[in-house]
């Protein structure tokens, strides 16, 4: 469990589907509530991914209930191990501190056993392990691990009649298969025998027909209005090897077969998935009905996603700026994945938060990243190290503080915690500042520092501006001025009151630093309204700058947040950072500079 902060004591979120699973509970209709989260190993987790993670362990955690991590892995030509991985991390850094107590996972190697009920062989994954050790490993499930029993039951149905072998290429299948508005028609191999069927798909199975020749389908009506019903494919042949299974299948279930059959085999009782899945649930139901399944029967319900202004939630486009190289790889910052927002160094019981707050309703509408930025800044406010640091360094002389003296002060960790500690900062002669925190040419109300005037540099004293000093292009290269020692803390001139506080490094001291200052990546509320999201990207999303920094930095470890005062919250990079070569990430600023 990478982030150790406890998830906040909040009161427990209420929508329509915990409603649902509220009165079944009531109703002790089922032992368990189990939930799964079944991702597609076909790119990395995103925000969106998030909120379904948070509902779905989230239930599963609120009523004593199990959530199965599920690979739907059905489709091997674009899926791989590496997403497999990624899933596996992001999901335990999310709910890493939840996960003891509802992650359901499997004893290694476990595979469905069959069962007989009433007679009827069945099969199902013979016992969860809700309280798991805190040492056991997360093992995902997989649905690939439910091939042989996914087979079967498609023997079954076409022993039952119930599933064909038909012949139609992709093309003539979609043409047969009409339109919302205009019924289908039947495909000529659609009254095969029984032995026919069972015939081609052992043969199917058994890899002597190419990629394309042959599929399994569903026999339910092609006049239903619900195109979905129209004799579905059930299998297709692919001759590809699978990340999980290997060599062993040259033929794959499709997605709405294979997916309610995981859940029947895992005994799940609230399939839950997002709206456009909605038009297939009477496919969902119609499969584990047909089969006339012993067991209780899992039910699907669905919500809407999460759709955030200034981001792309796909994982299509997502794959689309990585390979671009449009950003610099999967988990760069700058991206909505899993992997980025932590690289940027939002803490998980933020996003959980956030993935939490935005509710859960039965309508799409786009949530404003501003949500999204707040509950980042509120966590990051409460835990961040406030520290010193310039990133646009400007030199200030203090004439009247004598070379190689050190001065220390004290300076606040954070205000916010109940007994704020502090640490010693030097101050010395020469110091930097931020290079527009002072105007040669003050514009109106400008309280920082400008010739002939007074700041504080925050936890030393105020600084009297005397003279300006500038190369022969006419730059300001260097500030003098003379420090008001009086005016520190506990100093008899300690009260004196100037309008502009502003932060500052000692040059002696000041450790250098790769600052990256990450900006939305899109300028655009719905970047890919317009077609082309790409032509959307802000080409300001990322500044890298070499930051000056307060001594103590040097020991920043990867866990901790900090505020440099006055700048942002930033964190180092769990990638390109190294002791004595340190990178830090801008998470987010301190205030939205996007809000009008
Ligand atoms: P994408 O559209 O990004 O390719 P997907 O739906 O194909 O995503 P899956 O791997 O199938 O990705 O998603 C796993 C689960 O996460 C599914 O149950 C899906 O409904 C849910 N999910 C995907 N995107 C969102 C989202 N934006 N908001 C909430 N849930 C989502
Ligand atoms: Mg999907």
């Amino acid at each position: 469990m990478t982030d150790a902060t406890p998830a906040a004591p909040s009161p427990a979120p209420s929508d329509f589907i915990r409603d649902i699973v509220a009165q079944h509970v009531a109703e002790k209709r089922y032992p368990q509530i189990v939930t799964r989260f079944p991702p597609e190993p076909n790119g990395y987790l995103h925000i969106g991914h998030a909120k379904s993670i948070c509902l779905n362990f989230g239930i599963a955690r609120e009523n004593g209930g199990q959530c199965n991590l599920r690979m739907d892995d059905t489709n091997p030509t674009k899926e791989d191990v590496e997403y497999v991985e990624s899933i596996m991390q992001d999901v335990n850094w999310l709910i890493g501190d939840w996960a003891d107590h509802c992650l359901g996972f499997k004893a290694h190697g476990q595979t469905p056993v069959t069962v007989s009920v009433n007679g009827q062989p069945d099969f199902q994954i013979p016992a969860h392990f809700p309280a798991r050790e805190k040492s056991v490993a997360l093992e995902p499930f997989f649905a690939s691990d439910y091939f042989d029993q996914i087979f079967e039951y498609a023997v079954a149905l076409i022993k039952k009649g119930k599933a064909y072998v038909c012949d139609l290429s992709p093309e003539d299948t979609d043409k047969y298969r009409g339109a919302p508005d205009k019924p289908g028609t039947d495909s000529p191999y659609r009254n095969r025998s029984i032995e026919e069927n069972l015939d081609l798909f052992m043969r199917m199975k058994a890899g002597e027909f190419p990629n394309g020749a042959r599929t399994l389908r569903a026999k339910i009506d092609m006049s239903l209005p619900n195109v979905w019903l129209r004799d579905p494919l059930l299998y297709r042949i692919r001759h590809t090897a699978h990340h999980h299974t290997g060599d062993k299948w040259c033929i794959y279930p499709m997605y709405d077969f294979a997916h309610c059959l995981s859940d029947y085999i895992e005994g799940i009782t609230h399939s839950i998935c997002t709206l456009e899945f909605e038009v297939h649930r009477p496919l969902y139901d119609w499969i584990l009905e047909n089969l006339g399944l012993p067991r209780p029967l899992p039910h699907q319900y669905e919500f809407a996603k999460l759709i955030p202004s200034h981001m792309i939630v796909s994982k299509r486009k997502l794959i689309h700026l990585v390979n671009e190289k449009l950003v610099s790889g999967w988990d760069d910052p700058r991206l909505p994945t899993i992997s980025g927002i932590r690289r940027r160094g939002v803490p998980a019981c933020a996003l959980r938060r956030f993935a939490i707050g935005v509710g859960v309703t039965k309508f799409d509408s786009m949530t404003d990243i501003a949500v999204y930025e707040h509950a980042v800044r509120d966590e990051l406010n409460s835990i961040a190290l406030r520290r010193l640091a310039v990133v646009d360094p400007i030199k200030v002389v203090l004439t009247n503080i004598p070379a190689g003296e050190t001065i220390e002060v004290d300076a606040v960790d954070n205000p916010q915690s109940e007994t704020p500690t502090t640490r010693k900062v030097p101050f010395t002669r020469e110091v930097f500042i931020e290079r527009e925190d002072f105007a040669e040419v003050p514009p109106p109300k400008y309280f920082r520092l400008k010739p002939g005037g007074e700041v504080r540099l925050k936890y030393a004293c105020i600084i009297k501006c005397d003279e300006v000093v500038k190369d022969a292009a006419g730059n300001v290269v260097e500030i003098r001025c003379t420090a008001d020692l009086d005016s520190r803390a506990g100093g008899p001139n300690s009260g004196k009151k100037v309008k502009g506080t502003i932060h500052w490094v000692s040059a002696a001291h000041a450790i250098d630093a790769e600052v990256r200052l990450y900006d939305r990546l899109f300028t655009a509320a719905e970047p890919d309204a317009g077609g082309d999201f790409t032509k959307n990207v802000n080409p300001k999303s990322l500044v890298t700058v070499t930051g000056k920094l307060e001594p103590s930095l040097a020991f920043a470890t990867q866990e901790q947040r900090f505020q440099f005062e006055r700048l942002g919250y930033f964190t180092l990079d769990s990638k390109d950072s190294a002791p004595g070569k340190l990178v830090f990430n801008r998470t987010i600023t301190l205030k939205d500079t996007w809000a009008k």
